[in-house]
């Protein structure tokens, strides 16, 4: 096992990290960014290094400051958190050449899963059903226009790089697609560093449902069940999160996972990772992408497992081996998380920074709260607007709907915006309560509160 392991990001997920390198006994190295001086992973690591300013760029993805700043701490390892270098394959490779421990899959799988296409063509080699789209980025209008007519519209023009619900742009009809390729491909090149799009038939009303794999360095491959991500801003930003899927066919779970695990092991995968589908109401599932990292909503499925999936993906890099087998995991219960952001829903999302001058977090039975605030910390306007998650568990999805409507309503916080009252609308609508969302519905929903001055739907 490490001993000591740096942390190579900032917010609660920073926080998350730390909190299980203290239960195998690690010692830990934050970095931070000037912004971030105050922050609570500072506080609670053993160490920490300011690795520039307040910009990301300048800081969170400074890899020459983020390798030195384990080189001079003695750290053996890397957990890169969600975001920032997770998922730069450039930067598992200076890792390994530095003799550094990136805690996740290798360079080769990062970039073979990164590249949207690419991952696309490695899910159906897999067997895996995948959407109608091209087969290669797009590399002329002819080529474009030519697949766009087969695939038929309305589609999307997706950035083969892109991620965070970002460079994905539906076109109706055959008059806009030129055009709006051409926007697609200079956005794609100014905000992942690729001008590479390919087309993807669009699917109306899907669910999106993901499958967490869990794989060590021995050939051991499982798969955590699935998570349904629905609820999501017109921006594909996932609001509220639950583990198990409500209403899915018992054969559809089976083989939810079962291509979860063909698709991993298809690239040689190791470590935690998500397979992203997307699912029509006749419950076909469709593979869209693969996030090689920990996701944001990893702990509703520690919930239905048991397992802590950050504690594991450590052991794995480690070399450990998976004491289980998948009959070993029943899911026990239901979760479901609402994501608690500093942000405005009915203003389009804008974010809210300031000072928190109060901050009451819900707890009591089956309730966990994932977040780095306390009173007095100012919200820094560089970052994601993520404050906290709010987790529960129960024995039933109607008791675990109770519990998030009753542990957001006792969350207190005073000092910014937050959508804590949207969150408590959006899991008292009928349709939440009833497991029948689909991926349109907050914007729906927003839309005519909007049109109700505000009011609720
Ligand atoms: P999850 O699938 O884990 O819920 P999200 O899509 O919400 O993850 O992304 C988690 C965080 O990582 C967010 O802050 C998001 O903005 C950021 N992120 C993910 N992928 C990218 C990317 N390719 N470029 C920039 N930011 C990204
Ligand atoms: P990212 O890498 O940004 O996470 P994804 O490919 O995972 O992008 O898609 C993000 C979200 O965009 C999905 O959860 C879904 O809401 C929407 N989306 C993506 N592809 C499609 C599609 N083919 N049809 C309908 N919606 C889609
Ligand atoms: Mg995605």
């Amino acid at each position: 096992m490490f001993n000591k392991i740096l942390i190579a990001n900032r917010g609660e997920i920073a926080v998350r990290v730390i909190r299980a390198c203290k239960e195998l006994g690690i010692q830990t190295v934050a970095v931070y960014s000037e912004a971030d001086r105050d922050a609570l992973h500072v506080r609670l690591a053993d160490q920490a290094v300011c690795i520039g300013s307040a910009p990301s760029t300048e800081s969170y993805l400074n890899i020459p400051h983020i390798l030195m700043s384990a080189l001079m701490t003695g750290a053996e390892a890397i957990h890169p958190g969600y975001g920032y270098l997770s998922e730069r394959s450039s930067f598992v490779k200076a890792c390994e050449m530095h003799g550094i421990k990136f805690i996740g899959p290798s360079a080769e799988a990062v970039a073979k899963m990164g590249d949207k296409v690419q991952a696309r063509a490695i899910a159906e080699s897999a067997g895996a059903p995948v959407l109608p789209g091209t087969r290669t980025a797009i590399r002329s209008e002819e080529e474009a226009l030519q697949h766009a007519r087969a695939i038929g519209f309305p589609l999307l023009i997706k950035a083969a790089a892109g991620g965070g619900g970002r460079g994905i742009r539906i076109v109706y009809s055959e008059d806009s697609l030129l055009p709006s390729l051409r926007i697609a491909q200079s956005e794609a090149q100014s905000a992942f560093g690729s001008p590479d799009v390919y087309l993807e038939k669009y699917i109306p009303e899907p669910r999106h449902i993901e499958v967490q794999v869990l794989a060590d360095e021995h050939g051991t491959v499982l798969h955590l069940y699935e998570r349904e991500c629905s609820l999501q801003t017109p921006r594909h930003q996932k609001m509220i999160e639950e583990a198990p899927a409500p209403n899915l066919r018992p054969e559809v779970r089976k083989a939810l996972g079962e291509t979860a695990v063909k698709i991993a092991r298809a690239v040689g995968y190791v470590n935690a990772g998500t397979i992203e589908f997307l699912m029509d109401n006749e419950q076909n599932f469709y593979f869209i992408e693969m996030n090689t990292r920990l996701q944001v909503e990893h702990p509703v499925t520690e919930a239905i497992t048991g397992i802590d999936i950050v504690q594991w993906q450590i052991r794995i890099a480690s070399g450990e081996r998976l004491p289980y087998q998948q009959t070993d995991i029943p899911i026990q219960g239901h979760s479901i998380e609402a994501r608690l952001t500093a942000s405005i829903p009915e203003h389009d999302f804008t974010p809210s920074t300031g000072r928190i001058s109060q901050w009451i977090p819900p707890g009591g039975p089956g309730v966990r709260v994932d977040s780095h605030l306390y009173a007095g910390y100012s919200v820094p306007p560089y970052y994601d607007p993520l404050l906290a998650k709010v987790i529960v568990h129960a024995p039933t999805r109607e008791g675990a709907i109770n519990r998030l409507h009753r542990a957001l309503g006792e969350t207190a916080i005073e000092g910014v915006q937050t959508d804590r009252e949207f969150l408590m609308r959006l899991i008292d609508t009928p349709e939440f309560r009833a497991g029948q969302v689909s991926t349109p519905f907050v914007p729906r929903m927003l839309k005519g509160a909007l049109a109700l001055g505000g009011e609720r739907p």
